[in-house]
């Protein structure tokens, strides 16, 4: 609770970015204090190891989920597979578009990176909508992958984000 508070003690928010009315929560200010980094990633993987089970493999976001699932997968002693955003990633791929607000989205995984069956855990930064999420637990499914949990940093509660994730989602701090 007290390494929580922490961590929420030095997210930054920025009023009207990347649009007028947004208030943008910043994670990089965690990375500015190595103290806090430390903490923020004990903290995921200490959640991992409490609420996920035979976990064979870590599900990274572009981009900032690759800042914390590397991590946890070296804790875990299992793999770290990247899901990026169309375009990126060399070799067969599967796709998967959603919706946003304005406009649509398409997110990538490569076809060979994941076993028929495994076990994986989704990392991102923030739960907004949960409409990446739920792509990324989509793309996992196309694959032939069990999404096991998504583990994101920050929740925007009031969007009810969760409610459109087809997996348990674990968030360590909440927001309106
Ligand atoms: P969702 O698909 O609406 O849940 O949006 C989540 C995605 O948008 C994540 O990949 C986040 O990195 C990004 N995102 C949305 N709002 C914020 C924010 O306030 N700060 C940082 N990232 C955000």
């Amino acid at each position: 609770e007290e390494k929580i508070q922490l961590l929420k003690d030095n997210i930054g928010a920025i009023q009207d970015f990347p649009i007028k009315g947004i208030l943008f929560r910043d994670i990089f200010t965690i990375f500015l204090e190595p103290k806090i980094l430390q903490a923020c990633i004990d903290i995921m993987i200490d959640t991992v190891k409490e609420c996920s089970k035979d976990i064979g493999g870590i599900v990274g976001l572009d981009a900032r989920g690759f800042l914390f699932g590397p991590s946890i997968a070296l804790a875990l002693k299992v793999p770290f597979i990247p899901v990026r955003k169309a375009g990126k990633l060399p070799g067969e791929t599967i796709k998967e578009s959603y919706d946003l607000e304005y406009g649509s989205n398409t997110v990538e995984i490569q076809k060979n990176s994941i076993k028929p069956g495994q076990r994986l855990l989704i990392v991102d930064d923030l739960l907004a909508t949960g409409g990446t999420l739920k792509a990324a637990c989509n793309l996992i499914e196309k694959v032939g992958g069990i999404t096991d949990s998504c583990l994101v940093l920050i929740e925007l509660t009031a969007l009810k984000g969760r409610e459109n994730v087809p997996s348990k989602v674990v968030s360590l701090i909440k927001y309106d």
